[in-house]
């Protein structure tokens, strides 16, 4: 069910318009520092992962930047996951495939993604070592009523929150998306 949702359009168009929602909260927010408004300074993108046709809203990372001060204000994203070059559901969900009962096979993974084993074992590795010792993590993980173990991540995770799998997909990245701000400066290993 996660497989099917790897190349599933409306997943991608939920996401930009919840990313929308997000980015005009931000902008009304205004500028931190000083009364300025802020205007678009978006980041060019070339994404990799999702259905053949992105929208177009995919090769923009949506940001802020102040029209007196110039400070940026870069809003939380579902789609982008950090710096990566694969789009956050795909970092998720990559990973969430080579778990569970059955997981599948790195080839798999890479015949379906183009993910090499190298990058794989790099995002695992983020969940494992870097994203558990997050103040954002160790601070979000007691609201879930069973803990959820470290060497389960992220399927654990998603696991936490109710529906289907698209529902549970959705959930995540709106959970995470606290930590693609730049202000939470915790995405520090976010290469693609
Ligand atoms: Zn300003």
């Amino acid at each position: 069910m996660y497989t099917t949702l790897l190349t599933d359009a409306t997943l991608f168009d939920a996401l930009v318009a919840i990313d929308q929602d997000l980015a005009a909260t931000a902008q009304a927010g205004g500028c931190r520092r000083c009364p300025g408004r802020l205007h678009h300074g978006d980041y060019p993108r070339k994404p990799r992962g999702g259905p053949a046709t992105l929208p177009m809203a995919y090769e923009k990372r949506t940001s802020f930047c102040c029209a007196r001060c110039r400070k940026r204000v870069t809003p939380a994203s579902v789609r982008f996951l950090g710096r990566r070059v694969y789009l956050g559901a795909i970092v998720v969900l990559a990973c969430v495939l080579r778990q569970g009962p059955t997981p599948w096979r790195v080839a798999r993974v890479r015949a379906l993604l183009g993910v090499s084993a190298d990058t794989l074992a790099r995002w695992h590795r983020w969940w494992r070592d870097a994203f558990v010792h997050t103040a954002f993590w160790r601070a979000a993980r007691s609201r879930f009523a069973r803990p959820v173990d470290a060497a389960d991540l992220p399927r654990g995770l998603l696991a936490c929150f109710g529906g289907e799998a698209f529902a549970q997909t959705v959930a995540t990245l709106r959970f995470l998306s606290p930590l693609t701000t730049r202000s939470a400066g915790t995405l520090s290993e976010a290469r693609p």
